[in-house]
């Protein structure tokens, strides 16, 4: 991945991109602390906060734009969509095509210049699905 010229990478931002790299959960700040704490158990969860705001910003990492409470956070940054489950709140790619119609579409119907869009899929994962159904 090519550096970001506007953004030197600090070994504990090299540290949190590389964690956030090896998994494909688009895991909170919460769980990100968790896995660089391993490699540097001094840092501290403002830290990891500041250092994934900051990354985002410059779009070294995703922020995604997913439902739910709490911030999640993905080292792909091409354009792909999401999908969450209604139940557990996990979040996992779609790999299908980014529909790059739906802008031209959207472009035809308001009187925006469009710049992109985001599509949050929802559902139920895998593993909610087959959990014995809860009585609501
Ligand atoms: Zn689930
Ligand atoms: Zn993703």
């Amino acid at each position: 991945m090519d550096q970001l010229p506007n953004m030197r990478l600090t070994t504990q931002r090299q540290i949190i991109l590389e964690e956030l790299g090896k998994v494909t959960s688009h895991p909170t700040a919460n769980e990100v602390y968790d896995m660089v704490r391993k490699r540097l158990p001094r840092i501290g969860l403002g830290t990891i906060y500041r250092n994934l705001e900051l990354m985002a910003e410059s779009g070294i990492i995703l922020k995604l734009e997913v439902g739910g409470t709490q911030k999640r956070f993905d080292a792909t940054v091409e354009k792909h969509y999401h999908i969450r489950c209604t139940d557990c709140g996990r979040v996992d790619d779609v790999d299908i095509e980014v529909q790059e119609k739906i802008n031209q579409i959207a472009a035809e119907s308001c009187e925006y210049k469009i710049l992109g869009h985001h599509i949050e899929f929802s559902g139920i994962c895998r593993e909610c699905s087959t959990k014995k159904p809860s009585i609501h």
